[in-house]
């Protein structure tokens, strides 16, 4: 049997084995860890809404008014009021027929790809599509086609070779993320939209970091953009910039009742705690508020002055990505950072990004300072 302690040590000569830090304590955006308060730049909380008082109390209230758990699957017992409530929230938000609620984005992702595909589809995913896009497409049992980052031109060669082979009841599905998780940078959306329609084919779009950072209401980058409605599936979480947890899909009303009868991570999961949904509806209704602008503008801001400080081209989104190289320099990066500044800024590496891209990944939050930003750069040598 192959030795689980061997394994570990191989990763750990790598310079890739993980270990869980405990938290003592994480606010906003401090951490403690190990008796430090860590300046925290690795919080996907874009806008400080995990620490909203009207999320936790919706929270609380609604704990008080529904108990702690689901007791089991909606299809079992039957379906809470506030995911009902916050699937509506979401359709009408999103401008769709409607919209289904998972316990996070990964069982959003997992669920959707392999209950909407089957052998004999296919999906044509982006090469840096989050790994639950990928686990889903794998699941799926479809042909799985990956196109190089944003190239249209390598998209439209496999769009031409896959629909002159699809028969007429099968699908074919593009995938990709609006802003993505490790690099921060964003899809040219409205490009892979005429190609999808000159293809005839279906396209999901992965919101999870662009929620609450793009978009008038905070509805992502293709709210911004203004081309929700050619995306057939829009897929996101609550666990970000909404501060909570939970996955979602908005979509027509046939997906969604597709999915309420194909989706194994939904039929069979415990739904999430009612108290989840009744949260992060709260969550959604501040980013699409008038705070939320506010919080938006500031998150924003907080960009820019990071841009200013490090003379870098000014980025796309709430994650910058640090580029280090080789994973062993990232991890000493982020320890000097830790212990030297104060400053928490995770490394990350393969496999969560290819072999020697290494980096630190930041991310900056409406509730971080100027100052707070100054500090970082200051520590990064800017
Ligand atoms: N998609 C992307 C692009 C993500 O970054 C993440 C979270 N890492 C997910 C999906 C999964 O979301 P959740 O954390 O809610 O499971």
């Amino acid at each position: 049997m192959r030795s689980a302690e061997k394994e570990l040590a191989e990763l750990e000569a790598a310079s890739l084995r993980r270990t869980l830090r405990p938290v003592n304590s994480q606010q906003l955006t401090h951490a403690h860890i190990g008796g430090n308060k860590l300046l925290n730049f690795a919080s996907n909380d874009y806008l400080g809404l995990a620490n909203h008082p009207a999320v936790k109390s919706a929270y609380i209230d609604a704990v008080e008014n529904w108990g702690a758990g689901s007791g089991s699957s909606r299809l079992i017992c039957g379906s809470l009021k506030p995911h009902g409530q916050l699937e509506s929230y979401l359709a009408e938000a999103k401008a769709t027929e409607a919209a289904i609620v998972f316990a996070n984005g990964y069982a959003a992702s997992v669920g959707t790809l392999s209950g909407l595909l089957r052998k004999g589809d296919t999906v044509i995913l982006d090469k840096l599509s989050h790994a639950s896009l990928i686990d889903g497409a794998r699941l799926s049992g479809a042909t799985i086609r990956v196109f190089p980052h944003n190239d249209l031109v390598k998209l439209e060669k496999l769009l031409v070779s896959t629909t002159a082979k699809a028969g007429t009841d099968s699908r074919v599905v593009i995938v990709t993320e609006s802003v993505f998780s490790m690099d921060g940078d964003i899809a040219p959306l409205l490009e892979i939209i005429e190609l999808k329609k000159k293809y005839g084919v279906l396209l999901l779009v992965d919101e999870a970091h662009g929620l609450g950072v793009y978009g008038p209401s905070g509805m992502g980058l293709s709210e911004h953009l203004s081309c929700s409605s050619e995306i057939d599936l829009q897929l996101g979480t609550l666990g970000k910039s909404a501060g909570v947890a939970g996955g979602y899909i908005a979509a027509r009303r046939d997906y969604i009742e597709l999915l309420v009868n194909r989706s194994r991570s939904f039929i069979y999961s415990t739904a999430p705690p009612p108290a989840q949904s009744a949260a992060a509806l709260a969550g959604l209704m501040i980013i699409r508020s008038e705070e939320g602008t506010e919080l938006r503008a500031k998150l924003w801001s907080n960009i820019q002055t990071f841009a200013d400080h490090t003379q870098r081209e000014f980025p796309t989104s709430a994650i910058i990505p640090w580029h280090v190289g080789d994973s062993s320099s990232a991890l000493s990066l982020s320890q000097k950072l830790q212990e030297q500044h104060a400053i928490l800024a995770p490394a990350v590496r393969f496999p969560t990004v290819p072999l020697n891209t290494a980096r630190l990944r930041i991310t900056l939050t409406a509730a971080h300072t100027h100052a707070n930003i100054e500090k970082l750069c200051s520590a990064l040598g800017h």
